[in-house]
């Protein structure tokens, strides 16, 4: 099972969520570029203080800042790797390509889901300040309101950029720019969509095929 997962989706199409089941069942990295940029925030980097105002108005940050962040946090030499919101334009798949996947087989999986579904999804979410788990209020709510059933911490947030107004400039983006991406994989053969309205099991079992 040597294969690189490349993640593709809309926010709240649940890559996040099956990368984390993934991780903890077969063993896999999960390196998401929006938590790499949101511990750069948290830590108060340079970088961080670059990139806080473009991720809290729902912008992408540009091309070259992301796959240098990526690039710091994968060795393919030593793991198999999910990348969870990398790519999000065709320059940084191309990028990945020649810089990242070079000769390792990978696979991509587009999160396909409704509009108004991800917009309930998103606005409900609820992510672990602490250890990274996420909630949803009406779909999977914690079983102690406001606390987190994997670490017991008080500290569910909602994040900035998950608010409605921010939301709907973080789908629009994401309309425009994943065409050429998913084009990029599909004439490559190597793009599976899955219906990510499913349930997370079918979800989970459907990506485990792909690998074995
Ligand atoms: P996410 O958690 O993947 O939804 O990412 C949150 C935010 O981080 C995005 O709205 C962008 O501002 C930024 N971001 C994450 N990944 C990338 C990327 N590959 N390229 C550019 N910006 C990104």
């Amino acid at each position: 099972m040597n294969l690189q997962l490349i993640f593709l989706g809309a926010p709240g199409s649940g890559k996040g969520t099956q990368a984390k089941r993934l991780k903890d069942e077969l063993g896999y990295e999960h390196l998401s570029t929006g938590d790499l940029l949101r511990n750069e925030i948290a830590k108060n980097t340079k970088l961080g203080q670059e990139v806080r105002k473009i991720i809290s108005s729902g912008q992408l940050v540009d091309d070259v800042t992301a796959i240098t962040l990526l690039k710091l946090n994968c060795d393919l030499t030593k793991k198999n790797y999910i990348f969870d919101g990398f790519p999000r334009t065709l320059n940084q798949a191309k990028m990945l390509e020649e810089e990242v996947l070079k000769n390792y087989g990978y696979r991509a999986v587009y999160f396909e889901m409704d509009f108004d579904q991800l917009v309930k999804r998103v606005e409900y979410r609820r992510v672990c300040g602490n250890c990274g788990k996420i909630f949803n209020l009406i779909f999977s709510p914690p079983k102690i309101e406001g606390v987190c059933d994997q670490c017991g911490e008080a500290k569910l947030d909602h994040r900035e950029d998950d608010k409605e107004k921010i939301l709907r400039k973080r789908f629009e983006i994401f309309t425009t720019t994943i065409s050429p991406v998913n084009a990029f994989y599909q004439q490559k053969n190597v793009l599976l969509k899955i219906n990510a309205s499913g349930d997370q099991d079918t979800i989970f079992h459907k990506i485990k095929d792909i690998i074995s």
